[in-house]
């Protein structure tokens, strides 16, 4: 079936497009992916049509804690899947307080050890919370259902051991979202030598959306790698005015070039997207 992805932005929401989607989400076969804004760091809280749900990093503070409570109404307050793409502070620190909070069955890490103050209290968290530890590998996939897999493309495995803030994008876990026709690209803040490492996966690369390496710097999001993955709409979880200067003009030109729509976090709001495996959707909260 061909794949179709409308984008709507703000309060264009009302169209019979959306009204089939939010019929289909009663019956349980929408996935729906929200990129959180919570600042300057990622964290993506991903619904399964089986009502699971995955939380792909926490951001850089407890404004994870807020959305989650936003988005999320299980009681008692559980999470099935937490990811932590690599331990950087902007990934890590709002995990902390969800791993308190909630009861988690399953967390998967990189494998790789930062010595800070932040990825200390996370590894303690995650053994208070009692959640089973997947060291992420190459090659494995976490099957939601038959039809919803999580695949890893990039991870460093269990022997990376220790690494250091230069180093730590390098590890981080890229992973792929696919269900039935569709499927999304998760990148972490993986630079240009893993993007080129990951190269040979060739066609599998293919998704309709990319979570932007590295909030949009330019040392990530090659034209090369850009076009292998060539998805229709790229998200990047940035602050609207961050220190950083991210997402960088380089990056952005890489996208504009290659006819990408990009959606800024900082700029948007929560960035929300729906599919039912078929026709995908993009709603902005601004
Ligand atoms: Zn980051």
């Amino acid at each position: 079936m061909k794949r179709k992805i409308t984008i709507l932005a703000g309060l264009l929401l009302i169209t019979s497009v959306v009204w089939f989607l939010v019929l289909a989400q009663k019956s349980g076969q929408i996935l729906e992916t929200i990129f959180l804004d919570v600042g300057q760091g990622d964290s993506i809280l991903i619904k399964t049509p089986q009502n699971q749900s995955i939380l792909i990093d926490g951001g850089p503070n407890n404004k994870v804690l807020e959305k989650l409570g936003k988005y999320i109404f299980s009681i008692p307050k559980k999470i099935d899947v937490v990811i932590l793409t690599h331990p950087h502070a902007d990934h890590v620190t709002g995990l902390i307080e969800v791993l308190k909070r909630y009861s988690v069955g399953l967390v998967v890490i990189n494998g790789a050890y930062l010595k800070t103050d932040n990825y200390n209290q996370f590894v303690s968290a995650v053994k208070n919370n009692g959640a089973r530890v997947l060291i992420a590998q190459v090659g494995e996939a976490i099957h939601f259902s038959k039809d919803l897999e999580f695949d890893i493309i990039a991870a460093p495995g269990s022997d990376s051991g220790v690494t250091n803030d230069n180093d730590a994008n390098e590890t981080s876990i890229v992973g792929k979202l696919i269900y039935k026709d569709f499927s999304m690209m998760f990148m972490g803040d993986a630079p240009a030598t893993i993007e080129n490492k990951i190269l040979v996966y060739g066609d599998g690369l293919k998704s309709d959306i990319i979570k932007v390496g590295h909030h949009g710097s330019k040392y990530s999001s090659f034209i090369n790698f850009l076009s292998a993955v060539a998805p229709k709409a790229g998200i990047i979880e940035v602050a609207e005015k961050n220190i950083y200067n991210l997402p960088s003009p380089a990056a952005l030109s890489r996208f504009a070039f290659l006819g990408i729509n990009v959606f800024e976090t900082g700029e948007r709001g929560d960035i929300r997207i729906l599919s039912d495996g078929f026709t995908t959707n993009i709603f902005t909260e601004r």
